[in-house]
């Protein structure tokens, strides 16, 4: 079994999305090329970083600290905070700017230049915007790590600030185009937060907020409930376990687009010239084999219903060939809508009885003496029986 790293939500992700892709990049360690999206990404980061982190008042209730808290209040009690001293000009935040730019990944100077223009609007817009609504963070990009039952996780978190009512809300900027409130109410890179957050801060967390900087538009959720955290726990846990099995199968899809191992990949990998021909002739024998594969199984079909047919008009069973006896067999299953069944058994309290509605489940509850008669009778009549025939061979050598 391989050690595994802990995961951060990209790794999650990129085993989810293609486990050889995660080698290549988390074992092999190999690069990728760079992409401009990405640059300017890390370029908008890092500047609001350095905006926001003169406005940080630590948490001094760290998880599993004792120490007696400062306040929120002590803190701005005293003169000359950092916040006071070190809070950056508009023109001191473009410096920044431009000292942290780069022209990594980008195709071209015009899109380096689109993508430099739109960073110092955003900026200049998320500026006023913070003057105006001035967060109380407890820290930016803050680095947290834990286990979570068995599994290591950790991540870099934007933003976590402190809410007016004294809990936590954990902010990530987002630089992409679109976003919606969905994308907020179902990230799991906000989920892995909340847990890496709860393990590592006294406080509770009370908000989750994908930052859409474009549009200044914060998107805002209710903390994950258990069951949807122990929803993400499964996952991860899969993932877990296959990086521990080596399991490391490729997994083609539209993602392979943006893959920079194709050249490596056995998904894509062309067959060496000197086998090409006998390889070639193989797929053709296997294409033709398939191809009457499926005339031969069309043509088995249709036979067994004309004989089908032809035996309910004579009401006969058994017909007689040159060589064998074909047998006509009949199936007979019952069938229950879970559609028709939920209602009946929500009223009555026992869903629980029937999850999966297979017939043996209904039946189970039909014929149970515990249960009320008048619902036994209508939850069986909402059952439907399914016939259905086939054909045996039997040997005809002993049949005269
Ligand atoms: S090319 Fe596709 S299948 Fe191959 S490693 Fe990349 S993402 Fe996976």
């Amino acid at each position: 079994m391989a050690a595994v790293p802990a995961l951060s939500y990209s790794s999650y992700r990129t085993y989810q999305e293609c486990p050889l892709r995660w080698k290549f990049l988390y074992v092999d360690r190999l690069p990728e090329a760079p992409r401009g999206y990405f640059t300017f990404g890390r370029v908008i980061h890092s500047v609001l970083e350095e905006l926001v982190a003169p406005l940080v008042v630590p948490s001094a209730r760290r998880a599993g600290e004792s120490d007696r808290q400062r306040t929120l209040d002590e803190w701005h009690a005293h003169p000359g905070t950092p916040a006071a001293e070190r809070w950056m000009t508009v023109d001191e935040m473009l410096a920044a700017y431009d000292r942290t730019w780069s022209g990594e990944g980008y195709v071209s100077a015009e899109e380096e230049s689109r993508y430099r223009a739109l960073g110092r609007e955003l900026l200049l817009r998320y500026y006023e915007f913070l003057v105006q609504q001035r967060p109380v963070p407890v820290a930016v990009e803050e680095h947290l790590e834990t286990r979570w039952d068995g599994i290591p996780v950790h991540g870099y978190i934007d933003r976590i600030d402190r809410t007016p009512s004294g809990g936590l809300e954990i902010v990530d900027y987002k630089t992409s185009r679109d976003l919606s409130n969905d994308d907020a109410r179902e990230s799991d890179q906000l989920s892995l937060y909340q847990v890496l957050v709860e393990k590592n801060y006294a406080e509770p967390v009370h908000g989750l907020t994908l930052y859409h900087l474009r549009s200044l538009t914060p998107l805002r959720a209710l903390p994950r409930e258990r069951s949807e955290l122990a929803g993400l726990h499964d996952r991860l846990g899969n993932v877990y376990d296959g990086i521990r099995a080596e399991a490391f199968e490729p997994t083609p899809g539209r993602h392979c687009s943006r893959c920079d191992f194709r050249d490596r990949c056995p998904e894509f990998r062309a067959v060496p010239a000197a086998e090409g021909q006998r390889l070639r002739l193989l797929v053709d024998r296997f294409e033709a084999l398939r191809t009457e594969e499926n005339r031969l199984e069309s043509e088995l079909r249709r036979t067994a219903e004309e004989l089908h047919r032809a035996a309910e008009q004579l009401g006969v069973h058994r017909v007689r060939g040159s060589r064998s006896v074909a047998v006509r067999r009949r199936e007979e299953a019952w069938q229950y809508s879970l559609d028709h069944l939920r209602p009946l058994l929500e009223s009555s309290g026992l869903s629980s009885r029937v999850s999966s509605g297979t017939p043996e489940e209904v039946r189970r509850l039909v014929r149970d003496p515990d249960v009320d008669p008048e619902l036994r009778r209508k939850v069986a009549e909402t059952g439907a029986r399914r016939v259905k025939w086939y054909w045996e061979l039997e040997d005809g050598s002993s049949e005269s």
